[in-house]
């Protein structure tokens, strides 16, 4: 696999199919980036329809652990929110946050894959530990300084590449706030 190339690419978490995308695939495991990806940077809040999902996809079978750079305490107190383990402080690309999130699931290579919106630190880093990575959209326009500048090399590596039709986008709609 490219090692910058999104295996899959959704506009947003809640366009991931959980049956089909996930569960089908055999991916029941998922290490979560936070920031953009459930938690809007801006309002600092998981948006309703997130929520929704990842409710959904626990209560089908799907095991979640977030992995993030985050250095605050936002990792901590969402993991306690949420009731999911906690990789903080992940220093995304390098492995070792993703291989230590793959022990406190359980999981193998085989059934885990990444979810997170950037390609420097989620794409990049789930392909060097051998995982597959599904790329999200940021949720909000705002994000940090440094993260900014990776945007336009982002935009320059994805081309024009579209995120992913919804297959059943009455029900993505329909879950929003
Ligand atoms: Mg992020």
């Amino acid at each position: 696999m490219a090692l910058l190339t999104p295996d899959r690419y959704f506009s947003r978490i809640t366009c991931v199919d959980i049956d089909r995308d996930l569960i089908g695939c055999g991916r029941i495991h998922v290490l979560l980036d936070i920031d953009n990806t459930i938690l809007a940077r801006d309002i600092r809040e998981i948006p309703r329809d997130v929520g929704m999902w990842l409710g959904r996809a626990r209560e089908t079978g799907v095991a979640f652990c977030l992995v993030s750079n985050n250095w605050h305490d936002t990792p901590h107190r969402l993991g306690a929110e949420l009731m999911m383990p906690v990789v903080a402080k992940a220093m995304k690309p390098l492995p070792p946050a993703f291989l230590a999130a793959m022990r406190k699931l359980g999981a193998t290579r085989r059934d885990t894959v990444v979810i997170g919106d950037q390609l420097a630190t989620d794409v990049l880093g789930a392909h060097v530990a051998g995982l597959p990575a599904y790329m999200l959209q940021p949720l909000v326009e705002q994000d940090l300084p440094h993260t900014l500048l990776l945007r336009n090399v982002e935009r320059a590596i994805l081309g024009d590449r579209a995120p992913e039709p919804v297959a059943n986008i009455q029900q993505a709609e329909g879950e929003r706030p």
